[in-house]
């Protein structure tokens, strides 16, 4: 079975550090429509810390590594994200203690414990309007891989981001009822939110990174990684 090596996931952080920092206006002009435009910030403020200690990072396993950036998250990420994204890094560092490779199961079971962790901590449920109707497609997409006995994770990457760009689209419309943007009611209907568009940014980056070819659907995430 092909596996998912450490340095294949520390690339992926590293990806997901320049994403969001090149995105940092634009996420916080997307959470400005109903929100309180700080997202891309907080979340920039994150990854730049992430970035910046790089090189201190614990990278003797998988599980070290992200237990780490679970609390430089944490730490960092300001607003309701913080404790959010955090928790799902800390499931998955979980997962992952004194793992140097992990298979594809295995990735869909730390993402499937950082979904947990964040409903946990947040309370939110699907249709909510939360990264989470992100997350839950693609752990949805992760199993139907991994039951179907494929393995190999370009194909995996390419359906998930499919999923996370479906789900821009698919919320788009709904009122939130949790996070920053329920507090504006009616006002979120019309809006993307910028969570569930940060994920499928992320993974398109990832896709290209990966040499998955793939062109976005959702204007936003389009725009993203232009
Ligand atoms: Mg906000």
């Amino acid at each position: 079975m092909a596996e998912i090596s450490q340095g294949t996931i520390e690339q992926a952080i590293q990806t997901t550090a320049e994403t969001v920092l090149r995105n940092e206006l634009y996420f916080c002009d997307l959470d400005g429509l109903a929100g309180d435009g700080d997202f891309g910030n907080s979340l920039a403020t994150g990854f730049r810390a992430i970035k910046n200690e790089w090189d201190g990072i614990d990278k003797s396993n998988i599980g070290a590594m992200l237990l780490k950036i679970s609390m430089i998250v944490s730490k960092n990420v300001g607003g309701s994200s913080g404790p959010i994204w955090g928790t799902g890094f800390m499931k998955a560092a979980m997962l992952t203690r004194g793992k140097r490779a992990v298979t594809l199961p295995e990735l869909t079971d730390m993402v499937g414990a950082a979904i947990e962790g964040i409903q946990a901590r947040g309370g939110a449920q699907r249709g909510d309007k939360t990264l989470l109707d992100a997350l839950l497609p693609i752990h949805e997409t992760l199993q139907k891989h991994c039951e179907a006995g494929d393995t190999d994770l370009g194909a995996a990457l390419k359906d998930c981001a499919e999923a996370a760009d479906k789900a821009v689209d698919e919320t788009r419309n709904l009122v939130a009822h949790r996070g920053r943007a329920s507090q504006v009611g009616e006002r979120s209907a019309n809006t993307p939110d910028p969570g569930i568009v940060a994920i499928a940014t992320i993974l398109q980056d990832w896709c290209k990174h990966h040499g998955v070819e793939r062109t976005p659907t959702a204007p936003e995430v389009a725009k993203a990684t232009a």
